[in-house]
């Protein structure tokens, strides 16, 4: 047996602990996977600490990312030693998830490891480097956004989805405005190519519906007032990716931005996205993400640290990301 951090249901809520697991007990998908890392993204948090009903059977084994090794397949996509990343797809929701030495996968939702990084690596970016990677795609597509050009805002920015996001704009010359609420990360945002600051606070308050054009584009994983003020500060023809609900689920605002500037609100999904979006994400992360900034992203930690990590990152105390190092 080896250890998983499974959630169970205690008097009708849902309890994780850590417990031990058979292999025997995975689920019989053709591939078996043995877990290097996991991480901590804020769905995790919520999934851990039971603040959130992620799961949605039980017994679940938490953990919306894994990054290892195939052991065995009975698929032809897949060998013995080839490396892999599984992001989303109903892990910890429908499907037993990362938070566990070994797991059973579906053969569609592995991704090979991308040649730019290492199975630490690629868990320091995560659901939420791979998310803000399909932000910045979307904003791309969309075409508000140029080099060189107006801001671009990123909200949550010292969070694990707003750091990825505030390096991979930067690393493309758009000119990236950071809006957090810890002052003492600056220093950090500037490393990864913030050149503007505005404070958390000033996007909470209330504000009319239409306010002074600022931002050609924006990446939010906050929600709520932020993301309203954010879209009465847009340009006209701007466009931001809602891709989080950290401060709110809450959209508290009218449909001028939308009808009178023609601002866009592309809504951003990890967990289903497709194959082909997931590899264009890879890519631009393998292609954008300078390793030294990846670096001063995440911290490792061994597995145990779990509940711990998933208070902080539920209180917005993680800064960057984590990784869990499931042999330690
Ligand atoms: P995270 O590391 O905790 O980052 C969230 C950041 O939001 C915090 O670091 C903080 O940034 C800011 N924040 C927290 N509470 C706030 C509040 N009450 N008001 C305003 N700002 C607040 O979490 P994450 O893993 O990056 O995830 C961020 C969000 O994106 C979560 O809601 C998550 O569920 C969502 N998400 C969605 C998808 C998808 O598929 N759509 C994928 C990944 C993540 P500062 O300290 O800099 O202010």
């Amino acid at each position: 047996a080896f250890t998983a951090f499974v959630i169970e249901d205690q008097g009708g809520k849902p309890k994780g602990a850590f417990k031990p697991v058979a292999l025997s007990e995975l689920p019989d998908h053709d591939v078996l996977v043995e877990v290097a890392y996991s991480t901590v993204n804020y769905k995790d948090g919520l999934a851990v600490t039971g603040k959130g009903r992620i799961a949605r059977k039980l017994p679940m084994v938490a953990g919306i990312d894994l990054a290892g090794t195939v052991v065995e397949s009975r698929s032809p996509d897949w060998r013995t030693g080839d490396r892999v990343v599984v992001n989303g797809w109903g892990l910890s929701e429908t499907q037993w998830g990362g938070y566990a030495r070994f797991q059973r996968v579906r053969p569609e939702w592995l991704v090979r490891l991308p040649d730019a990084f290492s199975l630490e690596q690629v868990m320091g970016i995560g659901t939420a480097g791979y998310t803000a990677a399909l932000c910045v795609d979307a904003l791309e597509r969309w075409g508000a956004i140029e080099p060189g050009g107006k801001e671009v805002l990123v909200t949550g920015a010292a969070g694990g989805v707003g750091s990825v996001a505030v390096a991979l704009l930067a690393k493309r010359g758009y000119a990236v405005t950071a809006s957090t609420g810890r002052p003492e990360t600056h220093d950090y945002l500037r490393g990864l190519g913030a050149t503007g600051f505005i404070d958390r606070a000033a996007l909470l308050e209330n504000g009319p519906p239409l306010q002074k054009e600022r931002w050609a584009g924006g990446v939010d994983p906050v929600g709520g007032q932020t993301l309203v003020n954010a879209l009465a500060q847009m340009v006209w023809g701007g466009a931001i990716t809602a891709c989080g609900l950290a401060g709110s689920p809450g959209l508290p605002g009218t449909v001028l931005p939308h009808i009178l500037r023609s601002v866009a609100l592309l809504g951003i999904d990890s967990v289903m996205a497709p194959a082909s979006r997931r590899a264009a994400a890879w890519d631009r992360l393998a292609r954008d993400l300078d390793p030294a900034h990846l670096a001063a992203m995440y911290e490792v930690h061994p597995f145990g640290d779990l509940p711990e990590l998933a208070e902080r990152i539920l209180a917005g105390r993680i800064r960057g990301r984590v990784v869990l190092d499931l042999s330690a």
